[in-house]
């Protein structure tokens, strides 16, 4: 801690920096095409004590391990399952992380103590080029203080780390713009743990069995043993609280109407035609729109400091399902049916 952070472009010279850093231990933020992430040494438990402190997250929350080759799967797990192969044909390079049992070259503290590894393989040019530079697969959650939305662009980054790490790599923003799908596997069967891009369809075109886990829509206990740690935390929480409206716009009207105070803000579909007094924003047309905007529009409702932010309920479905899952942690699961 104590840095002069500097943000530097994703060209030759950032890219070796960064690189030159992480093989001295230290730790980059660099972009993805989910969210920019907070990456150091996979094999190191320093780098990854490292990360935690700088996050401020709980070191139960397991990192992902990202990838620049298929062969490192090998090296960080026991076993690397038929099934979890055709995943990897399927989807990756992509926005698809997949929980094998790890090797011990994986320290517990990079897991979260778990006896699992969440591996992805990124398709972000910049996160490859560094990630084969640093000559190591990396340790990479989030690069967002621990509670704070997901970062989708340096700036996010800067905000909530600066003076923390050493360096952030300005790549292309982050298209996806929420964070990858998780999955683990019991034998043919595909359980998903955290919905993202990649959709329950989608990892239907690889086995026929898929199954959404209880912590994907519901409320996880905060002492609950879970097969994703990160679902119990309440993460994304602005500083307004946050309330899912379910229903049509014309629903969405009447409610605000007869229940929203002067300093709340409504945040509706782009296109969503809605008369009332409250100020308003749009979060996209459709669900990968919302996916890529929800985390700067949360970030924003914490800078103009509303005290409520009423949330037209996305689709659950395909990529709406990642949408309404961020959200509903946002919201602390409040969700009023219309
Ligand atoms: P992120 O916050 O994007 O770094 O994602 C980390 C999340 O991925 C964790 O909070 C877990 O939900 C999930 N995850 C990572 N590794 C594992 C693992 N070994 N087992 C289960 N879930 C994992
Ligand atoms: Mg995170």
């Amino acid at each position: 801690m104590g840095f002069d952070t500097r943000i530097l472009k994703a060209d030759e010279e950032g890219i070796r920096l960064a690189a030159e850093l992480l093989r001295k231990g230290e730790i980059v933020a660099i972009p993805t095409e989910t969210v920019y992430g907070l990456a150091g040494n996979a094999f190191s438990a320093d780098s990854a004590r490292k990360i935690y402190a700088a996050k401020g997250r709980p070191s139960d929350n397991p990192l992902i391990v990202h990838i620049a080759q298929l062969e490192e799967v090998e090296k960080l797990t026991r076993e690397f399952p038929e099934i979890a192969r055709r995943c990897a044909e399927r989807f990756w390079p992509g926005p698809l992380t997949m929980v094998l049992p790890k090797s011990e070259a994986v320290p517990f503290e990079i897991t979260g103590g778990l006896d699992t590894v969440g591996i992805r393989f990124p398709a972000n040019k910049a996160a490859s080029e560094v990630i084969k530079a640093a000559g190591s697969p990396l340790a990479a959650p989030s690069a967002n203080r621990s509670g704070r939305p997901s970062p989708t662009c340096a700036m996010h980054v800067f905000n909530d780390l600066k003076g923390r790490i050493p360096l952030i790599i300005d790549g292309d923003g982050s298209a996806v713009g929420v964070e990858s799908t998780v999955i683990s596997f019991e034998n043919e069967t595909i359980r998903l743990l955290r919905p993202g891009f990649v959709t329950p369809d989608d990892l239907r075109e690889v086995s026929d069995n898929v199954i959404v886990d209880d912590g994907v829509l519901n409320c996880v206990a905060d002492n609950a043993r879970v097969s994703s740690p990160g679902m119990k935390y309440r993460h994304y929480s602005p500083k307004a609280e946050v309330i899912i409206l379910d229903g049509d716009i014309k629903g969405f009207e009447e409610y605000i109407r007869k229940n929203a105070g002067k300093s709340d803000c409504c945040v509706v579909f782009t296109g969503d035609r809605l008369s009332v007094e409250n100020p308003t924003m749009e979060y996209g047309h459709n669900s990968k729109e919302q996916a890529a905007m929800l985390f700067s529009v949360l970030r924003e409702l914490d800078k103009q400091g509303f005290e409520r932010a009423y949330f037209r309920c996305p689709d659950k479905n395909g990529v709406g399902l990642a949408v309404y899952n961020r959200l509903l942690r946002a919201a602390s699961f409040r969700v009023v049916k219309l």
